[in-house]
């Protein structure tokens, strides 16, 4: 049973940027009475900030790193009206996150990097509260790390879901009876009290779970765009709203690069049957995405997405050849190097395979580790190619409408393509290719097949 009147509401990087945009989003809050949770990222800039302070060495560059967040940060309290208490508390966490970038310069840790981001998402929430109390609104700040239990994987650490639930309903839902609570999105915690992420871009993804403990009627995502384009707006500006969209294909979208939502964030829209709307908090009145179950129009070509920085793995063995349980063997070394395959294609002889290597926290992300490397060269012949782009075109039942190939390939006739996957879902077809030529594979894609 969903609840009648709740809805969750997030706000991304740029919609809590600075004073001007918190307050605008703290305008969306009000004028939706249904909205009793909202859901916040840090300000912009800010987790890339934190990412660079947990990896840095120089005493300069962590100065000049300080000084920059706190330049953010302060821009914001100095706008307050009674500044001196929340002023006290941003120097405080402030002078914490100086103290955690000088022990992770000594012993580098994912525990450290997490602890260190978490405090985007803490600053923010505390900065919006306050702004919400200064325009006489009941609001309470809430510790989603009381709600938000996670596995310890470090930088991309997975829900609890039995104990979000639980907790959700004993420590959030009375909150949310008493008055508006703000909350942070992407950070959790493990079992010993450790703060862990769910990977960057999670605050979508903590919205979602939220929504999903909480039964909630709708999820808000309010970003940067006013909703989810047939391609990224930055790259084609041609690019065109979808009004209405299903969950599986957005689903596949996010999956395939559409930054526009975390990958995971429709798993328990979908669960549970919510929709999740996706508008600009710059223009909230000219309306946005609607993901829902169904939709009136499913066409054959729906959006075309990227995902850069993606490295492709092919595994050459003639030990393959008419062999049982080679496939089997690299699998069990990626599963035990705790990595999970992307794209795969076969051939007699060969695997090339990409992996996943999206939204872990840290910056240096690699998956490929020497110790990795070198279990799969004593199995078979390694080659690693990186520089490369996926690029992906969603649609409905492609695998069953004729000409397709044609139609797609006619158009990228021009460009390299390294790599095609196509039949494994009826949502995608996308290929590997250079990542000096998928910007204009997605324009030409986009140009041909979206008129
Ligand atoms: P937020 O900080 O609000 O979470 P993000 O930067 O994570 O915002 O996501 C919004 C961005 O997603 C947009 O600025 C846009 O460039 C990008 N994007 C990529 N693909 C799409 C798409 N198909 N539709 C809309 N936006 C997209
Ligand atoms: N602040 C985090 C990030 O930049 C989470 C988010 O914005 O969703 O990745
Ligand atoms: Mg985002």
């Amino acid at each position: 049973m969903s609840h009648p009147a709740l809805i969750v509401a997030k706000f991304g990087g740029t919609s809590v940027a600075d004073y001007e945009a918190m307050n605008r989003s703290a305008d969306i809050v009000l004028s939706r009475s249904d909205v009793k949770v909202v859901v916040l990222s840090a300000s912009a800039g800010v987790t890339n900030l934190l990412v660079s302070l947990s990896e840095v060495q120089s005493e300069e560059t962590r100065q000049a790193l300080l000084h920059d967040l706190g330049r953010i940060q302060y821009a914001i309290v100095d706008r307050l009206q009674a500044a001196t208490v929340i002023r006290a508390e941003i120097a405080r966490i402030i002078e914490n996150i100086a103290q955690l970038s000088i022990r992770a310069s000594e012993s580098p840790s994912a525990e450290l990097t997490d602890e260190m981001v978490s405090h985007g998402e803490l600053l923010s929430t505390l900065l919006f509260t306050e702004i919400l109390r200064e325009r006489k609104v009941s609001a309470q700040w809430f510790d989603v790390r009381r709600v938000m239990k996670t596995n310890n994987n470090f930088g991309r650490a997975e829900p609890d879901l039995a104990q979000l639930t639980d907790l959700s309903r004993t420590q959030l839902l009375p909150l949310v009876a008493e008055s508006l609570v703000i909350t942070q999105g992407f950070i959790g915690c493990e079992e010993n009290g450790l703060t862990t992420t769910l990977g960057r871009g999670g605050s979508d993804y903590t919205a979602a779970l939220l929504g999903e403990a909480l039964q909630a009627q709708r999820i808000d995502i309010w970003t940067d765009v006013p909703g989810i384009y047939t391609t990224d707006p930055r790259v084609v500006p041609e690019a065109v709203r979808i009004d209405e969209i299903t969950f599986e294909e957005a689903a596949e979208m996010a999956t395939f690069g559409a930054k526009v939502l975390h990958p995971a964030t429709l798993l328990p829209a979908v669960r549970n049957d919510i929709p999740v709307f996706v508008g600009s908090s710059k223009a909230p009145e000219v309306g946005g995405t609607l993901v829902d179950n169904q939709t009136c129009h499913q066409p054959l070509f729906r959006a075309v997405t990227l995902r850069r920085r993606q490295t492709l793995l092919t595994l050459h063995s003639l030990n393959m050849l008419h062999a049982r349980g080679f496939l089997a063997e690299v699998f069990a070394i990626l599963a035990r190097h705790n990595i999970s395959v992307d794209l795969i294609t076969t051939s007699e002889v060969s695997i090339a395979l990409t992996l996943d290597t999206t939204g872990s926290t840290s910056a240096k992300g690699s998956l490929l580790t020497q110790g990795l490397l070198t279990e799969l060269s004593s199995l078979c012949r390694v080659e690693v190619e990186e520089g490369l782009s996926l690029v992906a075109l969603i649609g409905n039942r492609l695998e069953e409408a004729r000409g397709v190939g044609k139609e797609v390939f006619g158009v990228l006739n021009p460009f390299n393509l390294r790599m095609i996957c196509y039949g494994a879902s009826s949502h995608n077809l996308c290929f590997l290719m250079p990542e000096s030529e998928a910007e204009d594979a997605v324009r030409c894609l986009h140009r041909h097949l979206f008129r």
